[in-house]
């Protein structure tokens, strides 16, 4: 059972060093656990987070140990009465081939309308931030004009679709020109910024967004973020759902001031939220996210980083912006 541990915590920039790949025994299910053999594991931006000895809303992992994944995989064995050999799960599992988990801990995925794999973006944790973000935060209105950073990512492709559906300009910023394509050409975004090739930031998004921002949708922090607050109108607001361009830094590091041109005279509603803390909502969501997929209102995409060996790898592109859409490893073990 080949799988990851974390070796060291990083100091800015996570490296490859942090991580080691062992091959250890296949577990053994004990009472009420089950086998799973994974599918698809999730990397993330949150687990920077992580990778830190500092208490957030998801804990430290230990030095040492196996490091935790959301993954969808198939049942070998099972000690549950829900589950059974060849079911498809999705649950917390491991950077791993094979986990063995508590049974109560499953969910079992839906395998009629999508491919498994969606269980971990838009049908999942990010496709359900998408929503929280914009609908229940944002309180996007018709007419609205929506900006989205980090937009061709899981989260933030989702988002801008949402905004579009609800009756929204919707203006994305990303990293690389084919992202931009993406979104325009094919997710039906009006406008996209490059913020790696726009000399002047905050006139491309003055240009893009005539009528100012009404709702910004905060994936990133720093510059790009600066630029965006330059045009928040009157009453707007900021669902700040995460800062990747921020997780790298460390205590006392300039990028870490802000929001540097945030103004009292717009009034604006800046509030952060954890997808988690809306669990009440989930059924609900669930079912719109699946029923506009099924329309194909939301389209996807997925950069599938193929073999466990190079998960760590899959992990760290985030921050290089590797990914377009949802980043995933598949693994395809023994
Ligand atoms: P993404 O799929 O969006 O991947 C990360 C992307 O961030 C990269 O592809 C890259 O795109 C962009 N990025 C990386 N570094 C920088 C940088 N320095 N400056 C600007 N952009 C950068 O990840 P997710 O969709 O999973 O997550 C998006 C955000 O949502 C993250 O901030 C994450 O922490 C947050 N999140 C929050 C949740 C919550 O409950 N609040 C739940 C889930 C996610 P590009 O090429 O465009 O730069």
């Amino acid at each position: 059972n080949r799988q990851w541990r974390l070796t060291e915590r990083p100091t800015g920039e996570p490296t490859a060093d942090n991580f080691e790949l062992t091959d250890d025994p296949i577990p053994e299910p004990g009472p009420k656990e089950v086998l799973v053999r994974t599918e698809y594991l999730s990397v993330d931006p949150y687990m920077r987070g992580r990778m830190r000895d500092s208490q957030s809303y998801a804990d430290p992992w230990p030095v040492g140990e196996p490091m935790r994944a959301r993954a969808v995989g198939t049942v070998v064995e099972s000690n549950h009465a829900a589950f059974e050999p060849g079911d498809t799960v999705l649950g917390n599992l491991y950077w791993a081939e094979y986990a063995v988990v508590d049974g109560t801990d499953l969910e079992t995925v839906d395998t009629g309308t999508a491919p498994v794999s969606t269980a971990l973006h838009v049908l999942g944790m990010p496709g359900r931030t998408a929503y929280v973000g914009t609908v229940d935060i944002g309180e996007v209105e018709p007419g609205d004009t929506v900006v989205v950073s980090a937009a061709a990512g899981a989260v933030g492709s989702v988002a801008g679709q949402i905004a579009r559906i609800a009756g929204c300009r919707v203006v994305g910023i990303t990293g690389r020109d084919e992202k931009a394509d993406w979104l325009t050409d094919d997710l039906g975004f009006d406008a996209a910024i490059n913020y790696r090739t726009t000399d002047d930031l905050s006139a491309a998004v003055a240009d893009a967004c005539s009528r100012g921002v009404d709702l910004y949708f905060e994936n990133v922090g720093g510059e790009v973020t600066d630029a965006v607050m330059d045009h928040l109108v009157d009453h707007s607001r900021v669902a700040v759902c995460g800062k990747i361009a921020l997780y790298n830094a460390e205590n006392g590091d300039d990028r870490l001031r802000g929001p540097r041109r945030l103004h009292q005279r717009t009034r604006t509603r800046v509030e952060g939220f954890i997808v988690s803390d809306h669990a009440d909502r989930f059924d609900h969501i669930n079912a719109r996210l699946r029923r506009w997929v099924e329309e194909d209102r939301l389209q996807y995409r997925e950069t599938v980083t193929d073999g466990i060996e190079n998960a760590s790898d899959a992990f760290l592109g985030l921050f290089d912006g590797t990914n377009i859409g949802k980043q995933l490893v598949r693994i395809d073990a023994d």
